[in-house]
């Protein structure tokens, strides 16, 4: 039998469907995959025997012609979402040995739609990183890595490693200011996050929740519309979801995008930027020519302030969203002499070094004396970036840019380590479209010199999925990218 595990969900489903195997194989496929591949420490919790359980019943509903649309697809839960009765710690110290008694509504959806989890990824702590290296279960390994162990990207890197090593069939993800589109360049994946409030957070461990959104890290654009279409949808249960109607993504991946408007920011060609990187975009630029969009230029004349807008925001939002560990209510706790000492021992023990930096950073620019002159105009550039993107859409339907300007780099990268600003400049072409709220899709177009997976990101006006994903689509066909492992 063909390696079951090289499937794309659709594939799947389709084989399923016509009984060429069961969803008992396809789930024992992908957990030996997801034991042998232990050493790039994607999953930090196996639920394997759950999850046989769980194919059995999909086995039977799919005999019995009532499956949902994801019966029986072994998936992999970013461990920001709380999954009843699977300990969920957000990759932090302070959360282990946590068993939510509750489900998250996007994994909830997952399960009605007949998803089958076997396990939980790893990712940076609190989603806090860029490249996997602040969780509390170590870095995880780059499946393109080669003699030096590469970072997988962040905060989503056990989500992206997975499906790029075909150790799920598709992943959850969030992303604050990039942490869905950044490790999928690195890994050689698809991902999308959604527009801001296309999908409920209820559940969703919180970091900036201005910023927050959930989304699919799949192995192919048709695999994103599939899992997107079951994970977004209004929901009572966080008031910043939209009541919007979500509209089937597949009808979207036609790859005719004749006479669409592609915008390229002519502000993201900072100096310095890797000329492979600069290479590649023109290359998908003109990919997209080929496929009969019109190439514009566009002006988003406030990008230069997204970076420092957003580690204004994300740090303040975090500092209060972060508060509610004390040692009384969740997880870690360490006695002292006084409740004070008791908050300061559980608060010092429980999180890592870039979560302390920004709870630090989000309470120094949220104190009174400095509120005004960080926070409050941060907000105020927040919504000048926003209307960069208003303007901008009167000229072209989606843009195009690079998802990051640099490609997957060695764990414990010096610059990096010492320098967390070196770290934070990766975010430059994803924070801002954070900010703005609005979706964006990376997907993987080549591999540069060093055989490392670059990617393009595909930005939309708010609610548009529907045009980032023509657009993506058209431009997979074009690259035939055959980046998965
Ligand atoms: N790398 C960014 C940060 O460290 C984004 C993280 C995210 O999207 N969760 O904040």
């Amino acid at each position: 039998m063909t390696d079951l595990t090289k499937l794309t969900i659709a594939q799947a489903r389709e084989a399923l469907k016509n009984k060429e195997f069961t969803a008992i194989e396809l789930t024992q496929a992908y957990i030996k995959n997801m034991e042998a591949k232990r050493e790039l420490n994607a999953f930090v919790c196996e639920c394997s025997e759950k999850a046989l359980e769980q194919a059995k019943l999909s086995q039977i509903k799919i005999e019995n012609g009532t499956s949902g649309d994801l019966e029986g697809i072994p998936l992999g839960v970013k461990d920001l979402f709380c999954t009843k009765g699977i300990e969920t710690t957000a990759c932090s110290n302070f959360l282990k040995g946590f068993v939510p008694p509750y489900e998250a509504t996007v994994t909830s959806k997952l399960l009605k739609a007949g998803a089958n989890f076997i396990g939980k990824l790893n990712m940076d702590e609190f989603a806090m990183g860029g490249s996997n290296e602040t969780s509390a279960f170590g870095p995880v390994v780059n499946p393109y890595s080669k003699d030096v162990k590469l970072v997988a990207g962040g905060s989503s890197g056990g989500s992206a490693a997975a499906v790029s090593a075909n150790m799920c069939a598709g992943a959850t993800g969030t992303d604050t200011g990039g942490s869905i589109r950044q490790p999928s360049a690195f890994c050689g994946v698809t991902g999308i996050k959604p527009t801001y409030g296309r999908c409920s957070r209820y559940g969703v461990i919180a970091f900036a929740s201005s910023l927050d959104q959930a989304g699919p890290i799949a192995k192919d654009v048709r695999d994103c519309a599939i899992m997107l279409k079951n994970m977004a949808g209004y929901d009572a249960k966080d008031a910043t979801s939209v009541k919007v109607e979500v509209p089937d993504f597949e009808k979207f991946l036609s790859g005719d995008i004749r006479g669409m408007k592609i915008g390229l920011p002519k502000e993201y060609r900072v100096d310095g930027l890797n000329e492979e990187v600069v290479a590649y975009w023109d290359k998908a630029a003109q990919m997209l020519k080929d496929r009969g969009a019109e190439i514009v230029e566009i002006s988003l004349p406030h990008t230069k302030y997204a970076l420092a807008t957003y580690y204004i925001i994300a740090p303040a939002e975090a500092s209060s969203n972060l508060a509610r560990y004390d040692g009384l209510r969740y997880g870690n706790r360490v006695d002292g002499n006084s409740i004070d000492e008791m908050y300061i021992n559980s608060r010092t023990q429980g999180f890592g070094k870039e979560v302390k930096r920004r709870i630090m950073v989000g309470t120094y620019v949220l104190s009174a004396g400095y509120y005004d002159a960080y926070f409050l105009k941060a907000q105020k550039v927040r919504r000048l970036i926003r209307d960069d993107f208003v303007k901008a859409f009167e000229k072209c339907d989606v843009i195009l840019t690079p998802t990051s300007p640099v490609a997957a780099f060695p764990i414990g990268d010096k610059k990096m380590q010492e320098d967390p600003i070196a770290m934070w400049l990766n975010d430059i072409y994803t924070v801002s479209v954070s900010l703005a709220g609005l979706p964006a899709m990376s997907l993987p177009i080549g591999l540069n010199k060093d055989g490392l997976p670059l990617g393009m990101q595909i930005i939309g006006k708010a609610f548009d999925e529907q045009r980032v994903f023509e657009a993506a689509s058209a431009l997979e066909k074009q690259a035939g990218f055959e980046g998965v492992k």
